[in-house]
């Protein structure tokens, strides 16, 4: 899918409204539409990579970069402690339906293992 088409690029511009959580110059975080836990929150690359199969190299930094962000965020949002889940779809049979690289963080309640 084209990067003018996608719809997270446009969240990232501002394009489409979100809940945002989190910005800074390299990814944001918001607000989950369709919600499957208390908490779940969508952590993105501002940056349109299509998923982990299409990483490059010199990209690989901003995958800490948002762990580093998962980190601050469960803290702000209290489940740092009583925990949480960080999930990346790749890919239909991993479950991806928007082709711009994405983590799930999900918390609030106990987590089922393993998922469906
Ligand atoms: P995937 O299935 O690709 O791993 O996850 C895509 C996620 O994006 C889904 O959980 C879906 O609910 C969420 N989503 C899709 N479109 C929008 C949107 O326009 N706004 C927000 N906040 N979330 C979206
Ligand atoms: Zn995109």
């Amino acid at each position: 899918m084209a990067e003018e088409e996608c719809i997270f690029c446009k969240i990232a511009k501002g394009q489409i409204p979100c809940e945002m959580v989190y910005e800074d110059d390299k990814v944001i975080a918001f607000k989950d539409i369709s919600p499957e836990a208390p908490i779940h929150v969508i952590i993105i690359p501002r940056q349109h990579i299509v998923n982990l199969n299409l990483l490059k190299q010199d990209e690989v930094e901003i995958i800490g970069h948002i762990f580093m962000v998962a980190k601050k965020i469960v803290k702000t949002l209290g489940i740092d402690k009583s925990g949480y889940r960080i999930v990346n779809n790749c890919g239909e049979q991993g479950g991806q339906t928007v082709q711009h690289l994405h983590f799930h963080l999900l918390g609030g309640r106990m987590l089922k293992w393993p998922p469906g």
